[in-house]
């Protein structure tokens, strides 16, 4: 059987989520969008599942196979609906949506549902993606309310660069959301990742019945470029690793793979590793990318391919055919694989495909 594989420690994605609510004090929504960042959106909730307050998908139909793997609770469509005829969906298997845009309310305020719906209003703070603007936000709220549709209403927003620590927009993002929000007497949820373990000063007031959005931490991968103090408490959740399965000596001046993107300056003893840009691995990795090789660290080199990429075995004699290869997990961060690749964590987890998932820590 072909060696590479995604090991899933699902105690580590539980303590990430337990860090989440202790660092924002806040219900949290664990986001699984996306089969969860590639980590399997059906395991990661059912791991989840009995202490969770919520979960949160991009779409009806994240939710709807959520639904029918027999998850419970709260689900959150955080792209809201895309027509109205999904509201009766929304209404049958009790799910919460994001209301982002007038159309919406209006679908609603025509909707013939027979229990009141759980909306989440969203403000454009700043981010100019999606998001009622802040000046219609109260008209928008009193909508809703008179509607008697609805049975309670989360405002929301959110930010755009609250990974960039030194930035003042997120503070900006904030100064706006209030002043959208000021009289209305509802909870909010802002914080996504990045906000959560990046920006703690600016949510010092009691959070308790207020939300926050924890996605990329919940994987154990940081938002950041650079070292952060909470980061450093997230535990990996993901282990991609594979075997090398052959290895030859390349005698100085040799070009390696595709394209002659390696050539060796001495001779090089070269490990082929089974794992390729097929699997998910990025294909825009450098040479000098990290790796780690049975315990040791080590570099890839050439060009990756489709079904298989390369490393430097010359400083590393105990390694050889058969050696175990980490590309990201907990010794080689997914984040410093995507800072080489020119990429982010999310991306390279979302690539994710072929490779048989492994669950540990159910
Ligand atoms: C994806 C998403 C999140 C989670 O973001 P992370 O940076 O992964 O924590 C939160 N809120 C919304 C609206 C999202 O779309």
């Amino acid at each position: 059987m072909r060696p590479a594989r995604a090991l899933i420690d699902l105690e580590a994605l539980r303590q990430n989520y337990r860090l989440a609510r202790e660092l924002s004090g806040a219900q949290a929504l664990a986001v699984i969008k996306a089969d969860a960042y590639g980590h399997g959106a059906v395991r990661c909730a059912q791991a989840l599942a009995g202490e969770a307050d919520g979960f949160a998908v991009a779409c009806i139909e994240e939710a709807l196979e959520l639904r029918e793997a027999g998850i419970g609770g709260p689900i959150l469509l955080l792209e809201g609906f895309f027509e109205a005829e999904e509201l009766a969906l929304i209404e049958r298997h009790e799910l919460w949506t994001v209301v982002h845009a007038e159309w919406q309310i209006e679908a609603i305020e025509r909707a013939t549902l027979n229990r009141p719906l759980q909306l989440w209003l969203k403000v454009d703070s700043g981010m100019h993606r999606v998001g009622l603007h802040p000046a219609e936000l109260r008209d928008g709220y009193r909508r809703l309310q008179a509607s008697g549709k609805v049975a309670s209403i989360v405002l929301m927003s959110h930010f755009a660069r609250a990974d960039e620590l030194d930035c003042p927009r997120s503070r900006e993002q904030l100064a706006q959301f209030e002043q959208a929000c000021a009289g209305l007497q509802a909870p909010v949820s802002l914080r996504n990742s990045p906000a959560i373990l990046g920006w703690p000063q600016l949510f010092e007031t009691p959070q308790a019945g207020n939300w926050v959005r924890p996605g990329i931490m919940l994987y154990g991968a940081t938002p950041f470029e650079q070292a952060q103090q909470a980061a450093a408490r997230l535990r990996p959740v993901m282990t991609l690793e594979s075997k090398i399965i052959s290895v030859r000596e390349l005698p100085a001046g040799e070009p390696l793979g595709y394209g002659a993107r390696f050539i060796a300056e001495r001779a090089t003893r070269v490990g082929v590793v089974a794992m390729g840009y097929a699997d998910g691995y990025p294909r825009h990795a450098p040479t000098g990318t990290p790796v780690f090789i049975d315990g040791q660290p080590g570099r890839l080199i050439g060009r990756v391919s489709m079904d298989m990429l390369t490393v430097d075995l010359s400083d590393l004699p105990e390694a050889g055919l058969g050696s175990r290869v980490e590309l990201w997990g907990p010794n080689v961060l997914a984040s410093e694989v995507a800072a080489h690749a020119g990429t982010i964590p999310y991306q390279l987890f979302c690539n994710l495909r072929r490779v048989p998932r492994l669950y540990s820590g159910a």
